[in-house]
């Protein structure tokens, strides 16, 4: 969102400049510099978009001016297309697994109360005792094979796979109820449970709902192996999707988290169009929501998936008085 808004800004900015200094009400000097300023704006905030650099060349060459209008109007016209290049980011965590079973960490029966997430989720923990870990990731593992996805999880893949490029699917959960869903592409932003990842040659492999005891890499035959899972005190690579995603898409979902490791409510406010449904209210979070749904996942999945197909379709989206907060 932040990128196409910047975009529509940059060009908007352009062609009030072609147009003064078309009409001779700022002089050659003012314009150029301008003209320089965008550019920079360009390289800097976009990273160089091309047609932008394009448009911003032929006014620096000083185009005819009829010509660089005709540029600005047909380059904000496609900035501004609303339909084909509409993208919607769906964020979820521990909610909507929780109702198919899978244990939560923060929930009041959560794992926390069982384990010392310290101990068991974080680089010191492992580096103390990696047995313990591994025994850890080896019973979620296997709690894991007798799970089932849910309504919410099934909403997700059709709508994925019905509007592939249209919709990233980031999930902070590492269980594999939208694979098993048959939703093609998720990104796991904090790992898998199902992988295993080789320390000598950091490959990363299947392994199921198996024991982790015993395993060897299949590409180096190493069996320094650890579990494919972010730990507290570790980096997660797939941060860079997430941000990717916050930047290209133009509605931002939220299903079942808390907010607590990923600061949702923070992005949310970059967003025109964003609906967060959770369990239970939040005051921290839900303000910077504009649809709120208190609810079960399964239980919301079918207005979150209308919510998503209308607005992928350009109809206009009627607040649902009930359980909108603002
Ligand atoms: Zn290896």
């Amino acid at each position: 969102m932040f990128r196409k808004n910047t975009l529509k800004y940059l060009y908007e900015d352009l062609d009030e400049l072609i147009r003064q200094y078309g009409s001779n009400r700022i002089d050659r000097f003012s314009f150029l510099s301008e003209i320089e300023r965008l550019k920079q704006a360009n390289e800097v905030i976009l990273e160089g978009n091309e047609d932008f650099a394009e448009l911003v060349e032929n006014a620096l060459l000083e185009k005819e001016y009829e010509t660089l209008e005709q540029m600005a109007k047909t380059a904000i016209a496609k900035a501004l297309s609303p339909t084909p290049s509409l993208k919607v980011l769906i964020l979820s965590g521990a909610g909507i697994s929780a109702e198919s079973g899978v244990r939560t960490f923060r929930d009041s029966d959560g794992l926390w109360e069982e384990f010392d997430v310290m101990e068991v989720c974080s680089v010191e923990g492992f580096n103390r005792n990696p047995q313990l870990v591994a025994d850890f990731y080896d019973a979620r593992r296997h709690d894991l094979e007798s799970k089932y996805p849910n309504r919410a999880h099934e909403m997700v893949a059709r709508l994925k796979r019905t509007y592939p490029s249209q919709i990233d699917v980031l999930t902070q959960n590492v269980d594999d109820l939208f694979e098993r869903a048959g939703c093609p592409d998720v990104i796991h932003l904090h790992g898998t449970l199902r992988d295993l990842r080789c320390e000598t040659c950091q490959s990363v492999f299947e392994i199921g709902y198996k024991s982790q005891i015993g395993a060897i890499c299949p590409v180096c035959h190493s069996s320094q192996i650890r579990h494919n899972v972010v730990m507290f005190g570790e980096e997660a690579p797939m941060y860079r999707q997430l941000q990717q995603s916050l930047d290209e898409c133009d509605l931002f979902v939220v299903i079942g988290t808390s907010g607590q490791v990923l600061n949702v409510a923070w992005y949310a406010q970059w967003f025109e169009e964003s609906l967060l449904n959770n369990l239970d209210p939040d005051e921290n979070l839900d303000p910077y929501f504009k649809i709120v749904y208190h609810e079960k996942a399964s239980e919301a999945a079918d207005k979150i998936e209308a919510y998503i197909e209308k607005f992928l379709n350009g109809s206009p989206l009627i607040k649902d008085p009930e359980t909108a907060t603002l």
